[in-house]
C-alpha cells in the first residue's frame, strides 16, 4: 500500500481529538476513525451529571457530522474492530462483520469499561454501571420510573458521588457504600473529602463509609438488599456500581504489544512495538515530569494530551510540549477543579475559608508549587494551574 491512510480504533474523546489532530499536523492521507458506539462521538463527563436531569435524553456530541467532513475524516461508527493484523507496510482491521480496513499509521484509542462487581448476585438486573451513552439511558429511565425510590452506590469515587447528588436532585433516597474511612479517598486531600461528605449528607444522602459489600441478594418482593460485611444490609430498588474502570486492550494484547495493565505508551504515546500509538483511558503512562508516579489517568484532559501528542508522532512532527495534568468533577453545588499530581511529601495548606463553601488546597514540594485542588474557587484553579507549569520548564517526551 503507498498511500497513507491512518486508521483510529476507538470514537472517543481520545480517538476523536487523534483524528483531528492528525489533520491539524499535516497527515495528509485519508482519515478513518471507527468506533463501536453508534453516532457521533459525544462527551462522557456530563452522563453523571446533567444529563440524567435534563429535558432531553441526546448526548453532548463534540463534533457535527459537516465538521469531520470538512476535516476529511471518515467516522465509521456503528463498527466494531474485532482483530487487527499487522506488516510491514501497515497492516488491516477487521470489524464484526468481516469487512477489513487497511491502514499504514495505526492509533489505539479504544478507551475503558466499567469495572464489573465481584461479589455474589452481582449479576442481578437490579446492578448497573455506567460507561456509555446506552448505560446513562438506562439509568436515566429508571430514574424516571416512581418504582425506583431507593437507590444504593456502590464506591464514593468521582461517578458514584455524581450520581449520587443527581439522584438526590431527582427526588431519590441514596446510600452511598464506600469501603475506604472517607469518600474520594485516594484522589483529593482529606479536607476536601470531608467538605464533600457534609455536603452529601446535607443533601440527605446515607453516606456509609469503611463498609464492605459482599453480596447482592434478589427478594421475590423485587427488592434488592446489598448484604455488607458487618451482616447488615442496605435496600434498594436499584445499585449503581461505580467501582472504577478497566483499560480497554484486547486489540494491544492480540497485537502483542505491553499493557501493564494499559497500553504501555512512553512520551510520545508510542506503544512497545515503537509504531503504534495509543492514547486516552485505555493508556499506561510512563513516568514523567508532570505525573512522576507514572499513574493511569482517567480524564478529559489526559485523552485530549495524549492524543495530540500521538497524533504528532504518527504524523512525524515535534510533539506538543506536556502540560499539567487537570481534572474536574461536579457534584452537587460542588465544583472541584484539580491541577497537577501532588507527589509524596508534598506539603498542602488550605487558601480560602472552607466554611464560605469556596476554598482551594494548595501542594508545594520545597518552595514549588506542585498541585491545586479546588472547590468552588475557579479563579485560584486558573492561577495554580498556569504557575505550575510555568514552574516547570519541559521538553517533550521528558521524564521524571
Ligand atoms: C460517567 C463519566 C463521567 C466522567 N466525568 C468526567 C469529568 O467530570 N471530568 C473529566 O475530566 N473526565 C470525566 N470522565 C472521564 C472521561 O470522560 C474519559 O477520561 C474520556 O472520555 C476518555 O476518553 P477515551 O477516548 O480514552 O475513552 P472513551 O471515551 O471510553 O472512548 C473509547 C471508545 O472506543 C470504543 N471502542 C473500544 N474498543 C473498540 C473497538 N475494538 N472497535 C471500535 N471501537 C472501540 C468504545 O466503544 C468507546 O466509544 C468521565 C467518564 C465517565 C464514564
Amino acid at each position: 500500500m503507498s498511500a497513507r491512510q491512518a486508521l483510529v480504533i476507538g470514537a472517543g474523546q481520545a480517538g476523536l481529538h487523534l483524528a483531528e489532530s492528525l489533520r491539524a499536523f499535516g497527515f495528509e492521507g485519508s482519515v478513518l476513525l471507527a468506533g463501536a458506539e453508534k453516532g457521533l462521538p459525544y462527551q462522557r463527563p456530563p452522563l453523571s451529571k446533567e444529563f440524567l436531569l435534563a429535558e432531553s435524553a441526546a448526548p453532548t456530541v463534540l463534533r457535527s457530522k459537516e465538521f469531520l467532513k470538512s476535516r476529511g475524516i471518515t467516522l465509521l461508527d456503528g463498527h466494531h474492530i474485532v482483530s487487527v493484523r499487522r506488516d510491514a507496510g501497515g497492516g488491516e482491521a477487521r470489524d464484526s462483520t468481516g469487512r477489513a480496513w487497511a491502514f499504514t499509521h495505526l492509533a489505539l484509542a479504544t478507551g475503558a469499561s466499567s469495572r464489573v462487581l465481584d461479589l455474589p448476585g452481582a449479576g442481578s438486573p437490579s446492578v448497573r454501571y455506567l460507561r456509555d451513552l446506552a448505560h446513562a439511558r438506562r439509568l436515566r429511565n429508571a430514574a424516571r420510573s416512581h418504582r425506583v425510590r431507593r437507590i444504593a452506590i456502590i464506591g464514593g469515587g468521582f461517578i458514584g458521588l455524581e450520581l449520587a447528588a443527581a439522584m438526590t436532585a431527582l427526588g431519590k433516597s441514596v446510600t452511598v457504600l464506600e469501603v475506604a474511612t472517607t469518600v474520594l479517598a485516594r484522589a483529593v486531600d482529606q479536607r476536601i473529602s470531608r467538605h464533600v461528605e457534609g455536603a452529601l449528607l446535607n443533601r440527605d444522602v446515607d453516606l456509609r463509609c469503611g463498609v464492605q459489600p459482599v453480596a447482592v441478594l434478589d427478594s421475590p418482593s423485587g427488592a434488592t438488599e446489598v448484604l455488607l460485611g458487618d451482616g447488615t444490609t442496605v435496600s434498594a430498588d436499584l445499585v449503581i456500581a461505580g467501582i472504577g474502570a478497566t483499560p480497554r486492550t484486547e486489540i494491544a494484547e492480540s497485537l502483542g504489544l505491553a499493557c501493564d495493565p494499559g497500553i504501555v505508551v512512553d512520551g510520545r504515546n508510542l506503544a512497545s512495538d515503537n509504531r503504534t500509538v495509543a492514547a486516552g483511558d485505555c493508556t499506561q503512562p510512563e513516568r514523567s515530569l508532570f505525573n512522576p508516579l507514572g499513574i493511569r489517568l482517567e480524564s478529559v484532559n489526559n485523552a485530549v494530551t495524549q492524543a495530540r501528542i500521538g497524533a504528532a508522532t504518527l504524523a512525524g512532527v515535534e510533539p506538543p510540549t506536556p502540560s499539567v495534568p487537570w481534572f474536574w468533577s461536579v457534584i452537587g453545588d460542588i465544583r472541584l477543579q484539580m491541577a497537577g499530581m501532588p507527589p509524596p511529601g508534598a506539603t498542602a495548606d488550605v487558601q480560602g475559608d472552607p466554611s464560605s463553601g469556596s476554598f482551594s488546597i494548595v501542594f508545594h514540594r520545597e518552595a514549588t508549587l506542585v498541585a491545586v485542588q479546588c472547590v468552588n474557587d475557579p479563579a485560584r484553579f486558573a492561577a495554580g494551574r498556569k504557575a505550575i507549569q510555568r514552574g516547570s520548564a519541559v521538553r517533550p517526551g521528558q521524564k521524571a
